[in-house]
């Protein structure tokens, strides 16, 4: 089960529209912005369902070769053990104004794959 926000959100939505994959590679995708970020190769299981046309036609419609590659913002999830970096006093250089961003990440994910069948 895959966890809203687990593999990153769009940084500027911080939403995601669902993952396609590329060969064994998953690209989590905005479709509003039009981005995508790589979270990796063969994590899911389900490249292994769709045929590579299947694939290219999907990247087609959503003009996937368009996006641009971002790096995903990854939002703080309950039971989610995420490296940390404070602890000296040090912030980090950059920080959100506000993480009242939780309406969003209760949307559902919006089913990209749904099995055929
Ligand atoms: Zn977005």
């Amino acid at each position: 089960m895959v966890i809203e926000g687990y593999f990153g959100l769009c940084p500027t939505c911080k939403k995601t529209d669902g993952y396609v994959n590329v060969g064994r590679s998953h690209w989590f995708i905005c479709e509003e912005y039009r981005v995508r970020w790589c979270i990796g190769a063969n994590v899911f299981s389900s490249w292994r369902d769709e045929t590579e046309s299947e694939q290219q036609r999907h990247c087609k419609k959503i003009g996937f070769d368009e996006f641009t590659d971002v790096k995903p913002f990854y939002p703080k999830i309950k039971g989610v053990q995420r490296l940390k970096r404070e602890g000296n006093g040090k912030k980090p250089a950059v920080r959100s104004k506000k993480s009242g961003e939780s309406r969003d990440l209760l949307r559902r994910k919006r089913k990209l794959s749904s099995s055929t069948h």
